[in-house]
C-alpha cells in the first residue's frame, strides 16, 4: 500500500516497538534503509549530509536501542552474492533477462500477478531481510546474545517491507517489527528527541561500514549502478572506470543503459512505476531479449517516493533527496561492495563464498508464499 494523499494509512507498528524497548527481556536493535537520512534531514531543517546518520544514531540509543545498523551493508551483501549469481547464469544465457529482487512490491506483482517471469527473479532476500539475519545469526549471536532476545526494528521509507517481514516464516523472524519513516518522526516528537541539539555518535557496531554502492539502492537505477560495479570486478578483476553510470542517474521513469564488460556488452534497464513495468514485462513476453538485467522499484524514482515516505512530496523535495544519495557516492572512500572490507569479512568468517550452498540457506528466500493477495 503506497497512497500519495495519505488517504490510506500504514497498520502502526509503534506501539510494539515502544513495548520491546521497555522489555528488560529484550535486546532491542534497529537498522535504517539509505533513505532515512535525507528523509529525517528534511523533516527536522537539518543539512543532509553524513553527520545526520551519526545523529540518528545518537537518537536511536537516547530511545533505548542498544545497537543501529545501516542496512546499505546488507545492500553491499546483496551486491555480491547476486553478481556472482548473475555471473553464474550468465554462460548458458539461463533465466534471462535477470531481475533484482529488493522491492517487494515489485516481487510480490510477480508472484501474483505474472508468475510466468518468477524464474527470472533474483533468489536474494531483499537488505531488510538480509540485515535482519545477519544481525541474529552472527553479529549479537557472537556477542552471547541468544538471537530470540534480540528484537530487530526496521525503518523503512516503504509499508511493503511490514508485509515483507511478516510473510518471514513462522519460527524466530529476522525482523520484528516496521516502522516506516512517518513513524520515526512521530516517535522523535513523541520522545521530545531534539536532533538538531544531539551530539553525533559514530557506528558502534561490527560490520558498520556501508559502501555508497550499497546507499544507491535508495533510487532508482541505484541498485543496478552498484551491481555493476561488482559484477565488472568479479568477471575481469577490474573495477568498472567510470564508476558512475550517468545513464542510470536522473529522474526517469525509465532509463537504459550498455555497459562493455570483459569486451562484452552488458545491456540493462531501470524501471519505476509498476505502470512501466508492466509495459516492460510486456515487451519482454512480446520477444525483447536484449537485456540481461532488469532492475524495477515498484514506487515512482524509488524508495526515495516511497509510500512510507512524508505524504505530498513535491518535486524539489525529490531531486534533493537524490541528490543527497549521489553526493555520498562522490564523498564516499569505498564507492564498491566489493572494497567493503566488513562485508568481506562477514564473507570470510562466518558466510562463504557468493552464491555457495552456505549462503543460498542464509541469503536467498524460502519458496515462495501461496499466491494470496
Ligand atoms: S520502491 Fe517503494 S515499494 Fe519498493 S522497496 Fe522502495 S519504497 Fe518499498
Amino acid at each position: 500500500m503506497a497512497c500519495p494523499t495519505g488517504a490510506l494509512t500504514e497498520r502502526k507498528a509503534l506501539q510494539s516497538v515502544i513495548e520491546a524497548l521497555g522489555n528488560p527481556e529484550l535486546y532491542p536493535v534497529i537498522q535504517f534503509s539509505p533513505t532515512v537520512p535525507a528523509a529525517i534531514a528534511e523533516e527536522f531543517g537539518l543539512k543532509s549530509n553524513k553527520d545526520v546518520m551519526n545523529l540518528l544514531r545518537s537518537a536511536f540509543r537516547k530511545m533505548g536501542f542498544r545497537q543501529s545498523f545501516d542496512a546499505s551493508f546488507a545492500a553491499d551483501i546483496n551486491i555480491m552474492e547476486e553478481a556472482a549469481i548473475f555471473l553464474e547464469r550468465q554462460p548458458e544465457n539461463k533465466k534471462f533477462p535477470f531481475f533484482t529482487s529488493c522491492c517487494p512490491s515489485w516481487v510480490r506483482y510477480i508472484e501474483v500477478f505474472r508468475p510466468e517471469f518468477k524464474d527470472y527473479l533474483s533468489p536474494l532476500k531483499s537488505p531488510q531481510q538480509i540485515m535482519g539475519t545477519v544481525i541474529k545469526q552472527y553479529i549479537t549471536s557472537s556477542a552471547g546474545i541468544k538471537p530470540e532476545k534480540v528484537f530487530v526494528v526496521s525503518v523503512m521509507p516503504c509499508t511493503a517491507k511490514k508485509a515483507e517481514a511478516e510473510a518471514d516464516g513462522s519460527g524466530n523472524k529476522s525482523v520484528d517489527a516496521v516502522m516506516t519513516i512517518r513513524e520515526l518522526i512521530r516517535m522523535i516528537r513523541f520522545l521530545g528527541i531534539d536532533l538538531g541539539n544531539l551530539e553525533t555518535e559514530p557506528s558502534n557496531t561490527a560490520f558498520g561500514l556501508s559502501s555508497s554502492s550499497g546507499r544507491l539502492f535508495g533510487i532508482s537505477g541505484g541498485h543496478l549502478e552498484g551491481l555493476l560495479r561488482t559484477i565488472s570486478f568479479m568477471s575481469t578483476g577490474q573495477d568498472l572506470n567510470p564508476a558512475k553510470i550517468n545513464d542510470l542517474r536522473g529522474l526517469k521513469s525509465r532509463k537504459e543503459a550498455r555497459i562493455k564488460i570483459n569486451k562484452q556488452a552488458v545491456n540493462v534497464v531501470a524501471v519505476s512505476g509498476l505502470a512501466n513495468a508492466i509495459a516492460l514485462l510486456d515487451e519482454i513476453a512480446g520477444g525483447r531479449d536484449d537485456f540481461q538485467i532488469v532492475e524495477v522499484m515498484a514506487c515512482p524514482n524509488g524508495c526515495i517516493n516511497g509510500g512510507g515516505q512524508q505524504i505530498g512530496l513535491d518535486e524539489k523535495s525529490l531531486k534533493a533527496r537524490m541528490k543527497a544519495l549521489y553526493d555520498i557516492d562522490e564523498e564516499e572512500m569505498v564507492k564498491m561492495a566489493h572494497k567493503n572490507p566488513t562485508v568481506t569479512e562477514l564473507f570470510d568468517k562466518f558466510l562463504s563464498k557468493p552464491n555457495s550452498a552456505m549462503n543460498r540457506d542464509i541469503l536467498h528466500k524460502d519458496q515462495p508464499k501461496p499466491a494470496i493477495i
